[in-house]
């Protein structure tokens, strides 16, 4: 038996989440069981277990879109027991159980080894937040954007994916604006890495088709107006990555800075990303991350704190990455 989240459907059809103890027999299908040692809460986890979000697409879920660990079992041809592994995404917490469990059940397809720099804790302090950061870093680099392209606007600066793109960003040389609700974190995001502070009421104020052109690229986790604002502010052929909905599903735009300022908007989905870019990004994130930089954005809670937090999360009450303790 070992403990797990779990989201249940009354009869009513209202959500009920309580730790329960389960056993491997019930876990669902897949070549590979792990034993989690680290999982995380993040945003889409926060909308699955207050219900906020349509995340769960069937019950009882076990939530946690990640987690890390150690392989218990395997007829996996690619994987040994031993080895340390980290899952994200491929529906887990979503469709197939998570990660807010001491074990989960996956196709060992879904797994990345763990980079050797890096250990399961690290691993999930970073976690899908993290890793989506990079994705939306490789993205801009991809797209041509250099440290001498102009400086790089993130959104959402105070959370997760905000907190990891300013850190690799200022570690490969960009100079960094961080937008953020809470200007009051901005000791916190300048030693991040942020060289410039905007309060997201001051971008909100950007509401013509064009503004002034600032920045050569953008991380955006905000969406809504926020993203319309982006856009409309970037310079000249500049990159916009858009990976989350923070603000809103919306995106109340023009099509001016596209057709006038040739810039380019990159969606960023970190959950079916392709293996070859999850190992590459994976890899990149323990080439690039400054572990003491990651401890000072961390809070630490276990299974029985996860409720709290997830509505926490949505409350705007958090700052940067929650681990969750699994063993
Ligand atoms: P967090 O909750 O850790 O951070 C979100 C941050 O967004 C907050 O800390 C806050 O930062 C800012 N924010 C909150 N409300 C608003 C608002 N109304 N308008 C503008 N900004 C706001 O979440 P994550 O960093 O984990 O995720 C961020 C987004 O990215 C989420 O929407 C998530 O679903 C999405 N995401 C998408 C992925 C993908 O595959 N595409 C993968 C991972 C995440 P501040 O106060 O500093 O402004």
């Amino acid at each position: 038996m070992f403990p797990a989240l779990l989201i249940e459907k009354t009869s009513e059809g209202a959500q009920n989440v309580s730790e329960q103890s389960l056993s491997d027999a019930q876990l669902p299908e897949g070549d590979v069981t792990v034993r989690v040692e680290w999982s995380t809460l993040n945003y889409k986890d926060a909308l699955a277990i207050t219900g906020k979000g349509p995340i769960v697409r069937s019950y009882p879920m076990v939530p946690g879109i990640d987690c890390a660990g150690t392989v218990e079992t395997s007829s996996h041809p690619g994987l040994v027991a031993g080895q340390r592994v980290v899952l994200n995404g491929w529906g887990a917490g979503e469709s197939h159980w998570g990660g807010l469990a001491e074990r989960v059940r996956v196709p060992g397809d879904w797994l990345i080894p763990l980079p050797s720099a890096l250990n399961a804790r690290q691993a999930m302090a970073l976690g899908t937040a993290g890793y989506t950061a990079m994705l939306c870093v490789r993205a801009l680099i991809r797209e041509g954007v250099t440290p001498k392209s102009g400086p790089i606007v993130v959104t959402g600066a105070s959370g997760g994916v905000g907190s990891v793109a300013l850190m690799l960003l200022s570690k490969l040389g960009y100079e960094v604006t961080a937008v953020t609700g809470h200007p009051e974190e901005e000791p916190v995001l300048r030693k991040l890495g942020a060289s410039d502070i905007l309060p997201r009421q001051t971008l909100l104020r950007m509401t013509r088709p064009l503004e002034k052109a600032q920045w050569a690229g953008a991380v955006d986790v905000a969406g809504g107006a926020v993203l319309a604002a982006i856009c409309a502010s970037m310079k000249y052929q500049g990159v916009v990555t858009a990976c989350g909905l923070a603000a809103g599903m919306d995106f109340p735009a023009t099509v001016a800075p596209f057709i006038l300022r040739g810039v380019t908007l990159v969606g960023i989905d970190s959950v079916y990303c392709p293996k070859e870019e999850r190992l590459a990004a994976w890899q990149q994130l323990a080439d690039l991350i400054d572990p003491e930089k990651l401890n000072g954005i961390l809070t630490e809670i276990t299974l029985p704190d996860v409720k709290q937090a997830a509505a926490d999360l949505l409350d705007g009450k958090i700052r940067g990455r929650i681990l969750v303790r699994l063993a």
